[in-house]
């Protein structure tokens, strides 16, 4: 009888254990473990701040932004954490979920310290242009120095999954498509108006490429840009005419409509096309020839499609975050979300693609325009610095120029004569650094010293510690006051760690992922990892970011 009991109570022991190892509901390892969508989009949209969303949601229509954050997850929280924020380290970043410290895009352009010369992001001398005879065509990920998600995705799928990379500007088309793209594309303005790439990725343009560059569509753009709605109805941003806007040339004031026929010889011929939401409309074009010239989406295994849509921020460059013009191309770029949506639906299948959508920086208020309303702000020039600095060395040390470059916030030095001076790096850094603070735009100070042997909470100053890079970087960082530009008194800029710049936004939409929003603070380079995890590959090499796990459906 007792050993009755005893095998009794093991069966029930047993049968517990058992219950506890199997759920109630089967695993599911598609759903549970990883999801398989047939297409990744990832859309950016350049210098797009996060309260575009809000200030224009009532002239959105239900298809385009509304339906992103109605049906997927919208973080409102989310910011850059490095600076500079910049076009060329924000691709570069939503891609590789690494700051520029890591991924070593450390600016569009850059002094590279051991060639003494300035580089640009993505040139690349050795590849050839593809599509064009111009200069414009050569260039290549070459300078990035970790991997994208797209790349994880190519090494993961045995190269089957294919990665396109398409934006009107060539850095916002290169960096995220990565070092194994089959393709990126981006568009070649001037007199020619169109799609072009380089030798890094093929030698010559597809078919389709070709078909569509031949189809007139750029020329179909040249025409009046008018406001989509009634400009009365605009009442979000400021009015049309006023102090803060350059304009285009040829044209007197910065009013609707502008006639792009009748300006683009002094615009640069179809660049005109850039900044006008046209451009937008282009890239939408081109996207959806891309995904039926490349048959994305078609297979079991999963491709990349990158789109950056350029004109939101050649927009804001020229006429400032504030603008009628900007409120005219957000409320357009809403309908080329929806037809691109429509598009991916049709051609891929609802249920069947996971896309998401960013920026790669925010935008600052025209501080000339914030001075007329008393919020602190201000213009800083950097020519004038270079020369003060080594006037004031020249007095404290028997040396001509031992600053040799100031760019992007940064002072290189020459460190062929500081090497043969009896002062020490850091001994210079600590001079200079409170030479910088008595000026009056200049908010803080940081040495290379410093930057390499602390780490960072603050928000200002860990946004400095991200975006350097040992290698690349300068010997001493500065930081101007909010709202303080290196810029024409016209338009807006980017750059900063402030709130302006770093706060954008991120929806992710589609398969794998539930409807739903959070204030949770997240940061950009936290989106690779996501897909990463969504899609259970690797996550980027060099990723710092965390899988943003309340945006899956499991
Ligand atoms: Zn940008
Ligand atoms: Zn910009």
């Amino acid at each position: 009888m007792k050993y009755y009991i005893q095998v009794l109570l093991l069966t029930f022991y047993f049968a517990a254990a058992n219950a506890q190892e199997t759920p109630n509901r089967s695993f599911d390892q598609e759903k549970d473990l990883y999801a398989t969508p047939k297409l990744v989009v990832g859309v950016v949209v350049d210098q797009m701040r996060y309260d575009y969303i809000t200030r224009f949601w009532n002239h959105y229509g239900d298809e385009g932004f509304k339906k992103l954050v109605s049906e997927g997850f919208n973080l409102r929280n989310n910011h850059f954490n490095y600076v500079p924020t910049y076009t060329g380290p924000g691709h570069a970043s939503v891609y590789t979920g690494a700051a520029p410290g890591t991924h070593g895009i450390i600016g569009n352009n850059w002094y590279n310290k051991f060639e003494k010369e300035y580089v640009y992001c993505v040139e690349d001398a050795s590849v050839e242009p593809v599509g064009t005879m111009d200069e414009a065509g050569k260039m290549s990920p070459h300078r990035l120095i970790t991997t994208t998600v797209a790349d994880e995705n190519r090494l993961h799928t045995q190269m089957r999954g294919k990665t396109i990379g398409i934006a009107l500007k060539d850095r916002g088309a290169v960096l995220p498509a990565g070092h194994s793209a089959n393709a990126a594309y981006w568009f070649h303005g001037k007199g020619e108006g169109k799609w072009i790439t380089s030798s890094f990725y093929t030698n010559q343009l597809p078919g389709w490429v070709k078909s569509f560059n031949s189809s007139g569509k750029a020329d179909s753009y040249l025409k009046p840009w008018t406001t989509l709605a009634n400009i009365d109805s605009y009442i979000e941003s400021g009015v049309d005419i006023n102090d803060f806007e350059g304009g285009f040339s040829g044209k007197a004031d910065t009013g609707f409509p502008y006639d792009l026929q009748a300006l683009k010889h002094q615009n640069g011929g179809y660049d005109i096309i850039k900044v006008t939401p046209y451009g937008n409309s282009l890239t939408t074009d081109f996207a959806i020839a891309a995904i039926d010239g490349e048959q994305l989406g078609k297979d079991n295994d999963t491709d990349f499609l990158t789109v950056s849509y350029s004109s939101t921020d050649y927009i804001g460059h020229n006429f400032g975050v504030n603008s009628k013009e900007i409120q005219d191309v957000y409320l357009r770029l809403d309908l080329e979300l929806a037809r691109l949506l429509k598009n991916l639906d049709e051609k891929v299948g609802k249920g069947n693609y996971t896309l998401f959508l960013t920026s790669d920086h925010g935008g600052v208020h025209v501080p000339a325009y914030l001075e007329t309303v008393n919020i602190p702000s201000g213009y800083f020039e950097f020519d004038e610095l270079k020369n003060d600095l080594n006037n004031f060395l020249k007095g404290k040390y028997p040396k001509e120029n031992l600053v040799e470059n100031i760019s992007n916030n940064q002072i290189f030095f020459n460190y062929d004569e500081v090497l043969k001076m009896d002062v020490s790096s850091e001994e210079l850094q600590q001079e200079i650094a409170h030479f910088l603070l008595q000026y009056d735009k200049i908010n803080r100070v940081f040495t290379r010293s410093q930057l390499q042997s602390s780490s960072y909470s603050e928000k200002i100053a860990s946004t400095v510690e991200n975006g350097f890079n040992q290698k690349r970087s300068g010997d001493v960082v500065m930081v101007l006051e909010p709202s303080v530009i290196s810029y024409s008194r016209t338009g807006s800029t980017h750059g900063s760690g402030n709130n302006y710049d770093t706060h954008a936004p991120l929806i992710f939409y589609g398969k794998g992922i539930k409807p739903g929003n959070s204030l949770e603070r997240t940061e950009i380079v936290d989106i690779a990892p996501t897909i990463s995890a969504l899609l259970g590959i690797p996550f980027p090499n060099g990723a710092t970011g965390r899988p943003l796990h309340m945006v899956f459906e499991k």
